[in-house]
């Protein structure tokens, strides 16, 4: 009896030493940052970026090219491992969602490493041949947006296939039969998760392949990596992962490629707090790609249930904003009302620079009790005004050097007249408007402006907004300091 249950018990502890064993995810946490792409460092990296990184890869990795975008732009697949199973990745099919496509640099670099990892490394190898296409939509990629240079939408010409990158993932579909597919994409920041006042970071779909929306075999295979996936990133960004409505799009790529017998799982990257450029979830599609690895290798995706997939909350689209001012009082013709105030951002490119700045806006006036912001802030009986010119015009950009940012601010003042060039995008982190001298911020404390406000209790301005973003003259003074003279010193 007693040595039975010694057994019984013998037995469980080695099947938790093994999933313990397999669930390297903190490991590949803890490692990181020892195969991250250090030449990637933020979301505006371009075709030749990542040809540069392609060059240089091991004679492991098998670099090919498999044809070339509309403006004549490399689109290859590169390829490790000589297992049975065929695994198929492919990144950037919308120009602008680079997310995933920084993440398979990293793993490169993982997979090209020689070191404490290698029996983990050698078994994925050995059981899988991994086919990675990084960045299907270089054209896209150069002017940073969704489409193409034929102004198509790559995700919607799964079935007529005129463009060459759709054409190129078809074939390379076709030609492999891969057993599974990642569709990797990045997603609105403002999309939450579930009724959850979180933003929807990572969102799932285990893509339907007809309008019935029938789970065959394939299918839910997908839907118990997924759960696999969740699992993981629970532990790093709680409530902040979604799941896509399954809704069947006969022309979409994820959908089709599931419908050919492709075991696909669509990974969508979106929002975070103060991870604008999304490194720390790159890292987090570092860790739960490679664990993806391991479950498919080793078959462990097969302890999970298809009904926790449907436990993972939807993706609800347009709840979040970039700030939302809680029950200022706003004064309209004399009179004075209780509203709160939503603003949300756009970023601007400078082609050039490869850099960006951003315009906010007032996306809405009124009860916004509704919706969640990424600062989101009450202001319970302050007064909201437009911000003032200062009395002075600069001569230059340096002339503000001797400036003492916090002094104005107190006094009102958000907009500053200089002359001359301003590097826009270093001072898009600063509290001020900077205008020509004579010019006007044309914008007032309406729906679709961009003024910069004052937050006023009695006759102490306490916090300012300027483009969208919120400023506490008590608690973010030392911030603002510093930001203003890491650019005059
Ligand atoms: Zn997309």
């Amino acid at each position: 009896m007693r040595l039975s249950i010694l057994l019984v018990l013998l037995f469980f502890a080695q099947i938790g030493c093994a999933q313990k064993k397999s669930a390297t995810y903190t490991d590949l946490y803890k490692a990181y940052e020892q195969y991250r792409e250090p030449s990637i460092k933020d979301r505006r990296f371009k075709h030749a970026d990542i040809t540069r990184i392609l060059d240089q890869l091991p004679p492991a990795f098998k670099v090919q090219k498999l044809g070339e975008s509309i403006e004549g732009r490399s689109i290859n697949s590169v390829t490790i491992g000589r297992g049975p199973v065929k695994v198929l990745l492919w990144s950037q099919m919308h120009g602008d969602e680079p997310t995933a496509t920084m993440a398979l640099m990293d793993i490169f670099r993982f997979l090209s490493a020689d070191d404490d990892y290698n029996r983990f490394r050698e078994m994925l190898l050995d059981r899988l041949t991994l086919v990675f296409v990084p960045m299907l939509n270089p054209d896209g990629a150069e002017r940073f947006i969704r489409r193409n240079a034929l102004g198509i939408d790559l995700n919607r010409d799964a079935l007529r296939l005129q463009t060459p990158e759709g054409q190129i993932l078809k074939d390379i579909r076709d030609q492999l039969d891969a057993d599974w597919g990642f569709n990797l994409h990045d997603q609105n920041r403002y999309y939450s998760a579930g009724s959850n006042p979180s933003t929807a970071s990572v969102s799932f779909l285990a893509p339907a392949y007809n309008y019935k929306k029938d789970i065959n075999q394939k299918r839910g295979d997908a839907m118990k990596l997924i759960v696999g996936m969740n699992r993981i990133l629970q532990e790093y960004i709680p409530n902040h992962i979604g799941r896509y409505n399954d809704d069947f799009e006969p022309r979409a790529f994820g959908d089709n490629i599931q419908k050919w017998g492709t075991r696909t799982i669509l990974i969508e990257s979106g929002g975070l707090k103060d991870d604008p450029e999304k490194q720390y979830l790159r890292k987090l599609h570092f860790v739960i790609l490679l664990s993806s690895f391991d479950a498919i290798a080793k078959g462990w995706f097969n302890s999970y249930s298809t009904k926790e997939y449907f436990n993972i909350p939807f993706n609800r689209g347009g709840r979040f904003m970039d700030l939302i001012l809680r029950e200022v009082e706003l004064e309209r013709n004399g009179n004075w009302y209780t509203v709160d105030i939503g603003m949300r951002n756009r970023e601007i490119d400078i082609q050039q620079a490869k850099d960006f700045y951003r315009r906010s806006a007032i996306s809405d006036i009124g009860d916004l009790s509704v919706y969640h912001a990424y600062q989101d802030v009450r202001m319970k009986g302050y007064r909201v005004y437009e911000g003032k010119t200062a009395e002075r015009a600069y001569s230059s950009w340096n002339a503000l050097a001797k400036v003492d940012p916090i002094d104005l601010l107190k006094q009102g003042v958000t907009h500053l007249e200089v002359e001359g060039n301003v590097p826009l995008a270093q001072a898009d982190e600063l509290p001020f408007v900077f205008l020509k001298p004579g010019e006007s911020s044309g914008f007032s404390i309406q729906l679709g402006q961009n003024p910069a406000m004052i937050l006023q209790k009695g006759s102490r301005i306490e916090a300012v907004v300027v483009n969208g973003r919120f400023f506490d003259l008590q608690k973010d003074q030392e911030k603002i300091r510093k930001s203003w003279n890491t650019l005059f010193h």
